[in-house]
């Protein structure tokens, strides 16, 4: 199936994987070696003017330019943090805005990609999650992201998270094409290691990667150390509880013999005691992961603190201690609207005021 925008029942080349690229050869009457024109075009050179893609026959300029269409997401608001850190606001066709971040690193860059307008998982600690969701991303619409960030540094993003607004595994199809698209190495080819999925826990989807044997690594949004909390700070966990997901990262680790990922958010006073840090140690123990703590970004309003970094280094060295590989990942643009989905909370409270003066 391709890929069709929400306003243009048109699909967008940017959102078509190779095998789409060779049905739409197909379906235009042309030799399939097109298809290999199209995607280098497309995706190594990043170019979508069909008209200036060269060596393709006349009537198959006629034919793409009426069966497809341009995903171009338009810049709507930027930040730079002090630390080179960006965060983009994105406008898509249909006018609805959505956040991209940026991360350099010793001259590479780290882009945080949004797979929803919205999400509709509830964490209660999470900006994005208090507007619920408005609608799937399409994979055009992540590609864009990539392309759109290209265009503001100059650079083409080295790791991809899917971390950004949005539960991945709620929008598989599309994610699924977006994965294989960006790490097609006759295309955009970016290593598969370097592409990471991020999950707050959703089993079935879990399940589908591994049955898919999707190319990218996989993170699991875990954040407390016992359900109890777990289910108050990210309701999905009483559909699948912590011992459950992490028997499926188990899973996923085993089938595609490498590492997982394991996110935790720490919040002072919920989830940051010692105790949790020993708990946490027993959950993971047998499972091959990396642990990424986090100090929470606070934002306006939340309901949650961040830890003391007192706090947070005595988190870290009780897994360390336990032989666990951890690392606190440093906040990166703490000086700009670090939270996801502040940047375009504060635009929207912005343009309202404007409206309402
Ligand atoms: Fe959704 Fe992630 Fe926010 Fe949870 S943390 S509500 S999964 S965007």
């Amino acid at each position: 199936m391709i890929d069709f925008q929400a306003t243009d029942s048109r699909p967008a080349l940017i959102g078509m994987s190779y095998d789409d690229l060779l049905a739409l050869c197909a379906q235009g009457g042309v030799k399939s070696s097109h298809a290999d024109t199209l995607r280098a075009h497309i995706f190594r050179y990043g170019n979508q003017d069909v008209q200036a893609i060269p060596e393709l026959p006349q009537d198959f300029y006629r034919f793409l330019n009426e069966h497809t269409t341009r995903m171009h997401p338009a810049l709507s608001a930027s930040q730079q943090a002090e630390d080179g850190t960006f965060k983009l606001l994105l406008r898509m066709n249909d006018g609805k805005e959505i956040e991209t971040v940026l991360i350099p690193s010793k001259g590479r860059l780290t882009q945080c990609i949004s797979t929803q307008i919205g999400c509709a998982v509830g964490c209660t600690f999470c900006l994005t999650a208090t507007g619920g969701l408005t609608r799937n991303l399409s994979t055009a619409e992540m590609v864009g992201q990539i392309f759109a960030a290209q265009e503001y540094t100059g650079q083409k993003p080295r790791n991809l998270v899917l971390m950004g607004m949005g539960e991945p595994m709620h929008n598989y199809d599309a994610v699924c094409r977006f994965v294989r698209i960006a790490s097609d190495p006759k295309g955009m080819a970016l290593a598969p290691k370097r592409i990471t999925i991020s999950t707050a826990g959703h089993v079935p989807g879990i399940k589908r990667m591994i049955e898919d044997d999707l190319p990218c690594n996989l993170a699991l949004s875990l954040n407390a150390s016992e359900d109890a909390t777990r289910n108050r700070i990210m309701p999905i966990n009483r559909r699948w509880p912590i011992a459950e997901v992490l028997e499926w990262m188990q899973r996923f680790a085993t089938a595609g013999k490498k590492r997982v990922l394991i996110e935790y958010v720490l919040l002072a006073d919920v989830n940051d005691s010692d105790a949790d840090a020993h708990r946490l140690n027993l959950l993971l123990r047998d499972l091959p992961c990396t642990i990424n703590l986090l100090p929470f970004n606070d934002f306006p309003g939340s309901a949650f603190k961040r830890p003391s970094a007192q706090r947070v280094l005595s988190f870290r060295d009780i897994l360390g201690r336990a032989s666990q590989v951890v690392v606190v990942r440093q906040s990166r643009g703490r000086d700009i609207s670090a939270a996801c989905g502040q940047l375009r909370t504060e635009i929207r409270q912005k343009r309202m005021a404007a409206t309402a003066a």
